[in-house]
C-alpha cells in the first residue's frame, strides 16, 4: 500500500461505525492468529527436520559428529541428517 492510499485509510477509521470497527478488529484478529500459526509452525519445523529418505516428521536428535548435531529417523531407522 502507497503512503498516501495508507494515509487515507487510517483516516477513514474515524468515521467507522461500531458494527464496521468490530469487524475490521474480527479481519485484524483472524490475520494475527494465522500470523501466530505460521511463527509457531515455523518454529517447530526448525526444530523437527524432515527425514530426506521419507519427508517424515518422526525425526529425533541422535548425537553429534564433526561438531554438528546428527538426526535419527524413527520410521526409517536411517541417519536423517
Ligand atoms: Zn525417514
Amino acid at each position: 500500500m502507497r503512503e498516501d492510499e495508507w494515509t487515507s485509510w487510517l483516516a477513514c477509521l474515524g468515521r467507522l461505525s461500531a458494527e464496521q470497527l468490530l469487524q475490521l478488529r474480527q479481519c485484524l484478529d483472524a490475520v494475527a492468529a494465522v500470523d501466530a500459526l505460521e511463527a509457531a509452525l515455523l518454529r517447530w519445523r526448525s526444530q523437527h527436520p524432515e527425514c530426506p529418505h521419507c519427508q517424515g516428521l518422526y525425526v529425533v536428535s541422535n548425537g553429534h559428529a564433526d561438531g554438528r548435531q546428527r538426526y535419527k529417523c524413527r520410521r526409517t531407522s536411517t541417519r536423517a541428517m
